[in-house]
């Protein structure tokens, strides 16, 4: 990791993501898994198709594969051939075959014509309208060509790729291992939801928000509850966590706090850096290295620790997983009304996105931005991404949104 992680001051986000992701490497062994399984999984090898698809020259209609005799309108019909079927007799110039949509088209056809520009008299067939070579037929390798590359190792799988894997034959599939990501909360104030609330306790909820983002089938979460503000039980958490998972989150202690055992746990076991980045919510993060496993200490905060799962740790998942992590996609949008905003951090604030009247995206910000107020993030379809130099902004300019 380079210097700017020591440097004084705030850690603009965009050198948090860079200094995080330099740091991981990627190290997931493969393993063989079928393939009606396989969706969200991360593709191991490059899958190359060992056929064409379509398999054969086929009909793209109901109607006649033809052999064009120029000029001619009424051409004889010497059979059928369905979908499944193939036909193997030649066509010559002037002959036609009854032919269903994906059915091959037989030797010496050219073109189809479809059924509804075809009259019938026994096996004499006129055809209205222009008739040209290929019209209406689909060929061999159009799709996929035989050997082609057909997805690459690295890429996420879904239900598409799983689709197209099956369309070329393929039942298993080679793909990374899934991620052991061990998950708790700490606190001395945070009680199990189901219990009595006992005075100045809360629910914990982080944990709840933390392992329901990370729910998808390339991740295997290790659950290991509310560890209370203690310093053996912090730390022994920790190294069972960092002994049977990939990453290891947290939630809490990473902030300045007179009871925060986290901090001084980790620099016991790891090599760890405490940002402060420049973003609000989520101004205190974690991470670093434990002997086994990566880490990521998000703040406590309910708003700031979903919003830091959501654009600092899923990235680095991300690459852990052994796929490119993508930029989050930016749209513009007007705002219908004032955003605050003080210089210095950028801001990620709640807001609703949705069409106006004449289509054009505009986004509201939610009435209450704490970063305590889980209720916002709730309500919100959108993040309003507000530069760290900006100030205010007024009512009517634009903005820039990522969709959650
Ligand atoms: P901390 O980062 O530990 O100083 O916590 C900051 C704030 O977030 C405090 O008000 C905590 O009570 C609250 N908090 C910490 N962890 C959680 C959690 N897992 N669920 C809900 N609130 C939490
Ligand atoms: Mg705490």
């Amino acid at each position: 990791m380079n210097d700017v992680c020591n440097a004084p001051g705030l850690l603009p986000i965009e050198t948090a993501i860079s200094n995080m992701l330099d740091a991981i490497s990627f190290n997931k062994h493969a393993e063989t898994i079928p393939v009606m399984s396989s969706v969200g999984r991360i593709l191991a090898t490059d899958v190359q198709s060992t056929i064409n698809v379509p398999a054969h020259d086929n009909s793209a209609m109901d109607g006649y594969a033809l052999c064009i005799s120029d000029g001619l309108t009424t051409y004889t019909q010497i059979g059928s051939v369905f979908a499944g079927q193939t036909f193997d007799k030649t066509l010559t110039p002037g002959q036609c075959v009854r032919i269903m949509t994906g059915a091959a088209l037989p030797p010496g056809a050219n073109a189809v014509v479809m059924q509804e520009n075809a009259t019938v008299n026994n096996d004499e067939i006129t055809f209205t309208g222009t008739i040209e070579h290929n019209n209406n037929v689909r060929f061999a390798g159009e799709d996929i060509a035989k050997n082609s590359v057909v997805l690459k190792a690295g890429r996420k799988l879904k239900g598409v790729d799983v689709g197209l894997l099956a369309s070329i034959g393929i039942n298993e599939v080679n793909v990374y291992q899934t991620l052991k990501v061990a998950v708790f909360s700490t606190g001395d104030e945070l009680i199990e939801p189901g219990n009595v609330l006992p005075a100045g306790a809360i629910y914990e909820s982080n944990r709840a928000v933390i392992i329901s983002e990370l729910n998808n089938p390339n991740i295997e979460v290790i659950d290991f509850g509310i560890i209370p503000d203690d310093k053996t039980l912090i730390q022994n958490t920790f190294l069972k966590a960092d002994e049977q998972a990939d990453a290891v989150i947290s939630s809490g202690g990473v902030s300045v706090g007179e009871a925060d055992f986290t901090k001084e746990v980790l620099n016991d076991i790891g090599d760890i850096h405490f940002w402060k980045i420049a973003m609000k919510p989520g101004k205190p993060f974690a991470f670093g290295k434990l002997p086994n496993s990566y880490f990521f200490g998000l703040p406590g905060n309910p708003v700031s620790a979903a919003v830091t799962l959501e654009r600092l740790v899923k990235p680095a998942l991300t690459k852990l997983s052994g796929n490119e992590p993508k930029l989050t996609l930016r749209l513009k949008a007007v705002t219908t009304q004032k955003i605050k905003k003080r210089p210095g951090r950028t801001d990620f604030q709640r807001g609703i996105a949705s069409n106006d009247e004449n289509n054009n995206l505009v986004v509201t910000p939610v009435e209450k931005q704490g970063s305590g107020v889980l209720s916002s993030l709730s309500k919100a379809n959108c993040l309003i991404v507000v530069p760290a130099q900006s100030g205010n902004i007024a009512q009517g300019e634009t903005v820039e949104i990522e969709l959650l």
